[in-house]
């Protein structure tokens, strides 16, 4: 057995259902399809996994322990069992084209995770993932409420979400303090947002920096012209904005205020 490691947020899920439930919520069908487990830890989504799409599969845990289990317990996959820390992990080398992604994600780094989800969208065309439940319920979360934050925005800009069912701690060994949810994201239709992409993060993230203050003041930093300062937009807080109010805004801003309709 593997030692759990509470500073990898290692919890292990012991309930064989909710796996197959895991496993069962990715629609990839493409034979080809390469599919990325990121934390497989002792294999429990693996298993079902490697039934369903066996030498597509790429597994990536950073502990060292964990990759010996796996490596014991799943020969068929030796070589597509990789030991390193996802987030500094070179993706194309190492899936190239189209993939999708699952995983039960290590809990302390899932934002980080996402941001470089976000790095590979044109690759990364799906994602099952566990995560605390708070956190996928924030990332789903229509604009309007105080769930609602930067990667909420961004990634709903590039990715259809959906939130699938809640997991309850005492499933895992050991369990931990918060519940869980699992979530589906499948990338939209956009090759591109109808704005500048960089300015669009710029905004998005200056404009949730200070969730409490109103676009005008949380987006002083950005020297915004004077003619898209007076707009009415700017009076509202950047949690009530949908992903093309933040698009349109932000081509108000590449072009100091001139693109009005
Ligand atoms: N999938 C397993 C384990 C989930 S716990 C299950 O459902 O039971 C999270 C897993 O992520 C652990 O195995 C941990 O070692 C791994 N992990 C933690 N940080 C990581 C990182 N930066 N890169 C890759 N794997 C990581």
């Amino acid at each position: 057995m593997v030692k759990p490691k509470k500073h990898l947020g290692q919890h292990f899920l012991k309930d064989q259902n909710i796996a197959r439930n895991i496993v069962d919520a990715l629609s990839v069908d493409n034979e080809q399809r390469k599919i990325l487990e990121i934390g497989p830890g002792t294999g429990v989504l693996t298993h079902f996994l490697e039934e369903k799409y066996a030498e597509n599969l790429v597994l990536i845990d950073i502990d060292t322990e964990s990759i010996a289990y796996l490596k014991k317990n799943f020969p068929d996959l030796n070589n597509k069992i990789l030991e390193g820390d996802f987030l500094k992990m070179d993706l194309n080398h190492a899936l190239g084209g189209e993939y999708a992604i699952i995983g039960n994600f290590p809990y302390n780094i899932s934002s980080q995770i996402f941001f470089k989800i976000l790095e590979e969208k044109d690759q990364v065309i799906e994602v099952v993932c566990m995560l605390q439940k708070e956190v996928a319920k924030r990332l789903v979360s229509p604009p309007g409420n105080k769930d609602y934050g930067i990667l909420s925005v961004l990634l709903q800009a590039y990715y259809d979400m959906e939130y699938l069912f809640t997991v309850d701690a005492s499933v895992f060994d050991p369990p931990p303090k918060v519940q869980s949810g699992v979530i589906k994201l499948r990338r939209n239709g956009l090759k591109k947002l109808n704005c500048d992409e960089v300015l669009f993060k710029q905004v998005v993230k200056q404009g949730f920096q200070n969730r409490r203050k109103t676009l005008r003041n949380a987006l002083k930093p950005l020297n915004l012209a004077e003619e898209v300062r007076e707009q009415d937009i700017l009076n509202r807080r950047a949690e009530t904005l949908s992903v093309n109010e933040f698009v349109k805004l932000t081509n108000d801003i590449a072009s100091g205020g001139n693109t009005k309709v």
